[in-house]
């Protein structure tokens, strides 16, 4: 065996063994439902607790018929919950949902994956579901008729919207004998998922040391007069998922934002609530010193009234009302201009028309490290979507497309790919 062949199966060894010990202390739930694929299911509770953690299995009572409870209790070591009611006792489903790290629906049944779409709640599992707030992953398990039925491929786009990880389907012999795609992902497939996915997020915490991010979201409202202002339809979904995703790899979150409905609460990020773009560009200045990274994703107002009147202005006193405009400072412009070697600037580009060319002008003369290039002749991506599609517009590489995806999991993309730039990373 050549040494080149020999460093590659040792070093493929190596991320196996980190890939397993990633799952190691970690509390998966495992909901099984009515499929013929739960035979295989004490398999992959075997994996799971073999590489250390601890898994909780509930099951649908339709689900019992293709594997005991007896089974996967032995396995995983702990009772195996299947109704909400125990006797007199009450099996707690909202301590259950918060107790697990992750949590993974193998097989789910196409009824299953109906109910979890629309919040039907009818058994334990999906009252466990609905109170869990750890990431989601489902391994679908069905005929292929059913699964590529247009009701099934509504609800998977339902649940993907809502940023959970398919494991897709395999191709190969199912239960009606027929040869198609419809097969539960085998266990040992679905395990590598899961433990890739522990393995990821823990290379992103340890290899970057804790960094203080700015980050500006939503859109700004320029008065005209005490109740009319100039503003756009942003809704701050972008950059408060931004936001998110770096609080949860633990790193400190300055996030300033417009008017929007959506509330933030997380124990990493401290939410200043501005109105203007004066008021954005003032907080942002004040605390740019003191990060490593900004990520500005507002919809900045480009123009203000020049004056804001006092009081409403009367349509009975006005015939045509023409209101002075006056530009507003360009925050992004004015921290890329300021920026120190060690710090990373982001912005965003939304373009109607030779959209990478334009985004390639703003990164220079903005002097950003990177733009997040959003194009508005893309389906679904953009103001209010909860997905987007965005490019990662850069200096010295090549753009880098991302299809449309749930914006949570833009928002992990653009995380990884900052926190992964040779500036930041330690
Ligand atoms: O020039 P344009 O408005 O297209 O640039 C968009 C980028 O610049 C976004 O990142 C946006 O947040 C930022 N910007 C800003 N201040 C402004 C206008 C835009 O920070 N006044």
């Amino acid at each position: 065996m050549s040494s080149r062949m020999m460093k590659s199966i040792i070093a493929q060894k190596i991320i196996t063994y980190y890939k397993i010990m990633s799952l190691k202390g970690k509390k998966i739930l495992l909901g099984i439902s009515g499929s013929i694929a739960a035979y295989k299911t004490p398999q992959l509770v075997r994996l799971m607790v073999k590489a250390g953690a601890e898994v909780q299995v509930i099951m649908t009572e339709s689900a019992k018929d293709f594997v005991t409870p007896l089974s996967l209790s032995t396995v995983s070591k702990k009772t195996v919950f299947s109704q909400i009611q125990n006797g007199e006792q009450w099996n707690d489903h909202v301590r259950l949902g918060r107790w697990a790290d992750l949590f993974i629906l193998a097989p789910a049944s196409a009824n299953t994956l109906a109910k979890m779409a629309h919040g039907i709640c009818d058994n334990i599992l999906l009252a466990v579901y609905l109170s869990s707030n750890c990431p989601i992953f489902i391994a679908p398990a069905m005929d292929e008729d059913m699964w590529l039925h247009p009701a099934t491929k509504n609800n998977v786009k339902t649940l993907q919207s809502f940023n959970y990880h398919f494991i897709d389907t395999e191709h190969g012999e199912l239960a009606s004998g027929i040869i198609g795609y419809g097969r539960m992902a085998e266990p040992e497939h679905i395990f590598e998922k899961i433990s890739t996915y522990f393995e990821n997020r823990r290379s992103l915490k340890v290899n970057v040391d804790k960094k203080k991010v700015l980050i500006t979201a939503g859109p700004t409202y320029e008065p005209i007069d005490p109740v009319r202002f100039i503003g756009n339809f942003s809704t701050g979904k972008m950059g408060v998922a931004i936001a998110k995703a770096f609080a949860e790899l633990g790193h400190e979150v300055i996030l300033v934002l417009g008017p929007s409905n959506i509330q933030v609460e997380h124990d990493h990020i401290i939410v200043h609530r501005v109105q203007t773009a004066q008021e954005m560009y003032d907080t942002c200045v004040q605390h740019f010193e003191s990060v490593d990274i900004a990520v500005m994703s507002a919809a900045v107002a480009d123009y203000r009234p020049a004056h804001a009147a006092t009081e409403k202005i009367k349509k009975e006193n006005t015939k045509d009302l023409k209101i002075d405009l006056v530009k507003n400072p360009d925050i992004l412009n004015t921290l890329g201009h300021v920026k120190k070697e060690h710090q990373f600037v982001v912005g965003f580009a939304l373009e109607t028309n030779n959209e990478k060319a334009n985004a390639l002008d703003k990164l220079y003369r903005k002097n950003a490290d990177m733009i997040v290039l959003n194009s508005l002749q893309d389906e679904n991506a953009g103001f209010g979507y909860d997905t987007n599609k965005v490019t990662f517009i850069l200096k010295d590489s090549p753009a880098q497309e991302l299809p449309l995806l749930p914006k949570d999991a833009v928002a992990e993309k653009i995380v990884q790919f900052i926190l992964s730039s040779p500036k930041i990373k330690r």
